[in-house]
């Protein structure tokens, strides 16, 4: 077998796997090389999806609920729910998705390998090779670019001259088994879940997720929220097996350089509000075969062509992007007694009748509804700025 590629991509994620999957349709020669020894291994990810999302990406999973609404919790206990008519999203099996879109990837003609972990990239002037190894085989192979779809740990972005991705946090999660929960919801409590949320989703009939974001200490706060969902009865007390993930919380310096482009939780391609990185490392993964399809047609690698593919979901995303990023600093900011102060303040203004009824809810978008939520709760607008840029 010939082991030169157009295209070989590292990760066989949800962004790697539906890259691989468009660029084989275009009738590319694409190698993905995944580590694990199998697609959908060891996911760690709730699974929630927009539904707009997952309908417009075609995606194919196993769906365990359609959820049209969610219940929003202070540190009091006191909440707010927000329902619309209409599925807002779809909470499906991660592995399920990911083994689909390696299906839908080697039927297009891509071509995969499992056990096999990338070791070395190198680009050089007519092509780029990747060491790798797979039970203790050294393997080399060639191609014209390289994808770096390999998640946030993975260090060739760095190794590349792409820099890395400082701001990250901890999300982790544990099956449950459930009382009577038969909603999405959203717990706010800095001390609890200090800087982020946490999250209790259902799944299966009387089973669901319970997990949370921290810059620290992932399994010991999941602990404490798995102990006390149990003492509010809302979780049967069981025996739990925690999974911890890296999520970015900012981008890549430079997601291209000389034959290399990163895409996917590797470029900080996540919204900052909730940490869902799948379906912006899709909509990247689009931008990213359109600037290929155009290096291949002009032979063209040079970090200056790829920059195409850098401007173009910068130009997508960054709007959302800094949006989330300013309201993640606020956030940090409140303390609990604010965070109540504010529920009661929504609740007052009728603010979720008016955020579910408007045309600008997007579960995917969340700029407009931010800034909604920041006219509607008539914050002081000074101190709100002074705890922004602080
Ligand atoms: C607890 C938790 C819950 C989450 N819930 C949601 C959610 O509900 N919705 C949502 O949209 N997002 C969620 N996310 C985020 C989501 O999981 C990621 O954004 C998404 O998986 C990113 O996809 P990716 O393809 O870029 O990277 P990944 O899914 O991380 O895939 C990277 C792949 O590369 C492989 N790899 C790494 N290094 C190498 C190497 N050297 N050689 C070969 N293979 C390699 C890895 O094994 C992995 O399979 C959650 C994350 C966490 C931690």
């Amino acid at each position: 077998m010939d082991d030169t590629y157009d295209v070989i991509i590292i990760g066989a994620g949800p962004s790697g796997s539906y890259l691989a999957a468009q660029l084989a349709h275009m009738s590319y020669r694409v190698l993905v090389l995944e580590q694990k020894s199998a697609a959908g291994q060891d996911a760690c990810c709730t699974g929630i999806i927009g539904a707009e999302a997952y309908r417009s990406l075609f995606l194919e999973a196993k769906i365990y609920r359609k959820a049209r609404s969610a219940k929003f919790f202070a540190p009091s206990g006191d909440f707010l729910r927000l329902e619309r008519e209409e599925t807002q999203a779809y909470i499906v099996d991660r592995s399920s998705l990911d083994i689909s879109l390696y299906q839908r990837a080697e039927g297009a003609g891509a071509e995969f390998r499992f056990n096999t972990a990338a070791k070395v990239v190198t680009p050089a002037e007519k092509s780029i090779s990747v060491r790798a190894e797979s039970e203790n085989e050294r393997l080399e192979f060639t191609a014209q670019v390289v994808v770096l779809a390999c998640g946030l740990t993975c260090r060739f972005p760095q190794e590349l001259g792409m820099g890395n991705i400082a701001n990250f946090a901890y999300g982790t999660q544990a099956e449950v088994p459930l009382n009577d929960i038969d909603e999405v919801e959203v717990y706010f409590d800095q001390e609890r879940y200090p800087d982020f949320f946490g999250w209790l989703v259902p799944t299966t009939e009387g089973h669901g997720l319970a997990g949370l974001i921290t810059d620290e200490k992932p399994v010991e706060y999941l602990n404490d929220m798995l102990t006390h969902l149990e003492e509010q009865g809302k979780i049967v007390p069981a025996d739990h097996h925690a999974c911890v993930g890296l999520i970015p919380f900012d981008t890549l310096p430079e997601s291209c350089n000389n034959r290399v482009i990163a895409l996917g939780d590797a470029a900080g391609q996540v919204k900052p509000t909730t940490g869902g990185g799948i379906y912006y490392g899709m909509l990247s993964a689009q931008i990213a075969a359109q600037t290929l399809h155009q290096a291949f047609s002009e032979s063209d690698f040079s970090a200056g062509m790829l920059s195409f593919y850098d401007d173009g979901w910068h130009r997508r995303l960054d709007n959302e992007l800094k949006s989330g990023y300013r309201s993640r600093r606020l956030y940090h900011k409140l303390k609990n007694k604010q965070l109540d102060r504010w529920l009661q303040a929504a609740r007052k203004q009728d603010l979720p009748r008016q955020v579910a009824e408007g045309q600008d809810f997007s579960f995917d978008w969340h700029s407009a509804v931010v800034m909604k939520i920041v006219k509607g709760l008539s914050l002081n607008p000074i101190e709100l700025l002074r705890m922004m840029r602080e």
